[in-house]
């Protein structure tokens, strides 16, 4: 028996509507640099999306499941095309432009994307790939940068370029929005993948949506009309979180500090625009800490911070409660999961040193999100806590395939899906028998050492908890007798020096005293992604390569 409610589609054009209608007073407040934010309301925004999306349509002849590529900072016109290119049914495609000249290209091209918004302080990076850009008609440059960089493009090669303002300035303020059906392409985004080229995930109307509605949950990042929020998470990196199509839902007011991603900068926003939720990763906190450390501003405003996209060292969330009073919620997912899979809200009566265990986990799954552990052996862990496997996740915002490029199948490679449908996320870890994950490692970065598994995560989170450690990474490198072995890269703190011994003895009081690693190496900073991720393999390479100063203990 069917049901007998309404069959209406789950889709961006809704988000941007009801925003504009119903939030069209709350702002999104864009950091410039010079004392003088750029505001504008949701209406303003809304309406601006709806002559962007005559732009795009009437002038630059962008039709349905057209490829709209943005290479752009965190800001108000960044979150007008979020806006307007789903809604007009194209597909807003979100460029890392912090990935290297060759990747960026491959990707463009393998998106086959028509059309790049991009800022102008943004084109001294897309100029020289031009030449190698191969369906790209239109480029529309944000804001103030220099076009004449697009002068040594060979003209064959060099797309129509226009002005933004100019672009959308007269165009009608009201749209007649396709019908689209919710499982279209509403966005996409390619993974930062180590190995292999990079993966597009394409999201659905249907999948912002719900993903959208979670977001905003109490028991997620809670964001509501009454809050503001500051993303520093970019919005090329899975959608910023989710979090700009959350805000035209709730009516959250937004923050987007634009290329102002230092700490300096960082602090001063929060301290004069009095952000109450924030979202990025450890790096950024790190960095943050260390700021307000040696210069205090006022960033009491934070309720509640979300931190994910690597594991938060519970030393940092520890250093934010007690010297800021801002708390640290940390939330794991990837972009292939939208990216939310799970938030570390401890549960109703855990207090104290209870409350820390499960604020350090990596958290619990919304009911969206159905999840199973696959040990080695290729059986369903028990939820209890000590048996730990590779994380499996389904639901209606977990991707099912990568986009295989234009007029090609979709991709699902049997090391990231399952036959019977799950995405295997490459995440190792155990899971509470009250559903709190606790990741340890990534499969590729266990340390295998005489049979057992060595997690690198937990020794790192212990040698940062240490007064002299700024950051570490561990990584396994071969040993001849235990087979692999961690090695334990260290950046100190200014104006310590390297002690092994002394961390040695601090480990042996936390970890088993065969996890405690031999080789230790002081290196200037940790390498790390495009996305701010510790950068394990280029860490391993330079070991190899015996670019590192490396002191084995006895
Ligand atoms: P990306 O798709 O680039 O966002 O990377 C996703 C990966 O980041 C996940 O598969 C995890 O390995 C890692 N990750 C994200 N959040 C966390 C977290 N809270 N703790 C540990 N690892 C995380």
């Amino acid at each position: 028996m069917l049901s007998t409610m309404q069959d209406v589609p789950l889709t961006v054009t809704r988000i941007l509507v009801h925003g504009s209608l119903v939030h069209g007073k709350s702002t999104v407040t864009t950091w410039t640099g010079d004392g003088a934010p750029q505001r504008r309301t949701f209406r303003e925004i809304g309406v601006r999306a709806i002559q962007l999306a005559h732009a795009l349509g009437d002038e630059l002849g962008i039709g349905r499941g057209d490829r709209v590529a943005t290479l752009m900072w965190n800001n108000a016109e960044h979150m007008e095309a979020y806006l307007a290119i789903p809604s007009m049914g194209a597909v807003l495609h979100t460029l890392n432009l912090r990935l290297p000249a060759d990747q960026l290209t491959w990707i463009v091209n393998h998106a086959a994307d028509r059309v790049v918004l991009v800022n102008g302080t943004l084109l001294p990076l897309l100029a020289p790939l031009l030449p190698q850009l191969r369906s790209v008609e239109h480029l529309v440059v944000v804001g103030p940068g220099d076009t004449s960089l697009l002068d040594a493009v060979p003209a064959g090669n060099r797309p129509q370029v226009h002005a933004y303002e100019e672009l959308i300035a007269g165009r009608p303020t009201r749209y007649d929005w396709p019908e689209l059906d919710e499982l279209e392409a509403a966005a996409m985004c390619y993974t930062s993948g180590t190995t292999g080229d990079p993966k597009g995930v394409v999201y659905s109307h249907r999948s912002v949506y719900l993903h959208s509605l979670q977001v905003n949950a109490a028991e997620s990042m809670g964001l509501t009309s009454h809050d503001t929020s500051l993303p520093v998470v970019p919005m090329f990196h899975v959608n910023a979180w989710g979090i700009p199509h959350a805000a035209f839902m709730s009516g959250i007011n937004l923050l987007m500090p634009d290329r102002f991603l230092q700490p300096a900068p960082l602090a001063e926003m929060i301290e004069s625009e009095r952000p109450t939720h924030a979202a990025a990763v450890p790096t950024i906190w790190q960095g943050l800490l260390a700021e307000l450390t040696a210069k205090p501003r006022d960033v009491t405003s934070l309720k509640q911070v979300t931190i994910g996209g690597s594991a938060c060292p519970p030393s940092l969330m520890k250093a934010f409660d007690e010297q800021l009073g801002v708390r640290l919620v940390q939330a794991w997912g990837m972009t292939e999961t939208s990216p939310l899979g799970t938030v570390a809200h401890p549960p109703a009566g855990a207090e104290g040193e209870e409350e820390w265990d499960y604020r350090i986990t990596q958290g619990r799954f919304p009911a969206s999100v159905e999840a199973r552990l696959i040990g080695p052996d290729g059986s369903v862990m028990p939820w209890d806590g000590r048996s730990a496997g590779e994380l499996e996740v389904r639901g209606p915002w977990i991707a099912a395939a990568y986009f295989g490029g234009a007029g090609e199948e979709p991709l699902r490679p049997e090391d990231k899906f399952s036959p019977d449908g799950w995405l295997r996320t490459g995440d190792v870890g155990v899971i509470s028998d009250d559903g709190y994950l606790t990741l340890t490692d990534r499969a590729k970065d266990v340390i295998k050492s005489g049979g057992e598994w060595i997690s690198s995560v937990d020794l790192e989170n212990h040698i940062m908890a240490h007064p002299d450690v700024a950051e570490a990474a561990v990584v396994a490198v071969p040993d001849e007798r235990w087979g692999e072995r961690p090695l334990a890269t260290v950046v100190l703190r200014e104006g310590a020096t390297a002690d092994y011994a002394a961390l040695r003895t601090f480990l042996e009081a936390r970890v088993a005293h065969w996890q405690v690693p031999e080789r230790w190496a002081v290196v200037q900073a940790v390498p790390k992604t495009s996305v701010g991720k510790f950068d394990k393999k280029v860490i391993r390479r330079s070991y190899a390569d015996g670019e590192l100063d490396v002191t084995q203990l006895p």
